[in-house]
């Protein structure tokens, strides 16, 4: 079958499939860029070209695993954060577009050559966005699941970011490192048995970057409560949370003697990071 690649990227009836009734416009233009092996530039400045019954063959593939639930991003193993590329797969969080906020917060916040840590790295995105932003720092960045270190080790690989990479189930490695400026981190903070971990793109997720299995607030709770033991008097602890926990992580962070204990809005308006600093001295 031979379909005209413009009219496609716009939607058409493939074989039995009806992809413009089905796939919304830019997971059809990305999955059809994938299939043809084309950028989204070239998909556009070579619409005359004209599929052939391979390359239709293997777009209509991809549309039904779309169509089926799962996410592009995994689907071509790729997402952009940052303004960089990312591979992800079933090992790792796909990154949202909110967690930019993070690593502003933390850009802004980062001394010259300044230490900084990222804890459960996923995919790198965090650690390997603001190590290719700033070349002076030193950034280290860990995580409990080595599918998900070798993922983030390419990332940093293939987007030139100098990362040291740790396999550590939170602070359990970082005994006797120096302290850091700043640490970071968007733990997983859904609570067990939230229905959201049943719908979308949440489904192909790995549980474990996504849930505590518990009421969302442990991974956060642990982080808090060790980060006064790895962070220089005066540094900053940043954390991504759930659009309600705001209040309750800030709590912790008051609770843990922290000062200038604040949060900050995503995209959509919704508190989404907290942070707070130690003091100059740690309290009595
Ligand atoms: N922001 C993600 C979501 O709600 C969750 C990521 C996380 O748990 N760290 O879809």
């Amino acid at each position: 079958m031979i379909s005209d690649i413009s009219a496609i990227a716009a939607g058409v009836t493939i074989g039995a499939l009806q992809v413009q009734s089905l796939l919304d416009p830019l997971d059809n233009r990305v999955l059809l860029c994938h299939a043809l092996g084309l950028s989204r530039v070239s998909l556009i400045t070579r619409s005359e070209r004209e599929l052939d019954a391979g390359q239709a063959a293997r777009f209509a593939a991809l549309v039904q695993r779309r169509l089926a639930g799962e996410p592009v991003a995994y689907i071509v193993g790729q997402r952009e954060f940052f303004g960089l590329p990312f591979e992800v797969n079933g090992a790792v969080l796909i990154p949202r577009p909110d967690t930019e906020l993070l690593v502003e917060l933390a850009l802004d916040r980062l001394p010259p050559q300044g230490r900084l840590l990222d804890m459960g790295t996923g995919s790198g995105a965090i650690a390997v966005a603001l190590a290719h932003t700033r070349r002076d720092a030193a950034i280290t960045a860990l995580d409990v699941s080595p599918e998900a270190l070798a993922v983030a080790g390419r990332n940093a690989a293939a987007n030139g970011a100098r990362v040291d990479f740790l396999h550590s189930d939170w602070y359990a490695a970082l005994q006797g490192r120096p302290p850091f400026d700043i640490i970071v981190s968007n733990p997983p903070y859904i609570a067990g048995g939230d229905r959201h971990l049943a719908e979308g793109d949440l489904r192909y997720e790995p549980p474990g970057a996504l849930t505590d299995h518990a009421d969302g607030l442990s991974a956060l709770r642990i982080i808090v409560a060790g980060a006064g033991s790895h962070l220089k008097p005066q540094g900053w602890l940043l954390m991504e949370h759930g659009y309600d926990q705001s209040l309750q992580v800030r709590e912790l962070l008051t609770a843990a003697g922290y000062v200038e204990v604040r949060s900050w809005c995503d995209l959509a308006g919704i508190e989404r990071v907290s942070g707070a600093r130690l003091p100059a001295r740690p309290p009595a």
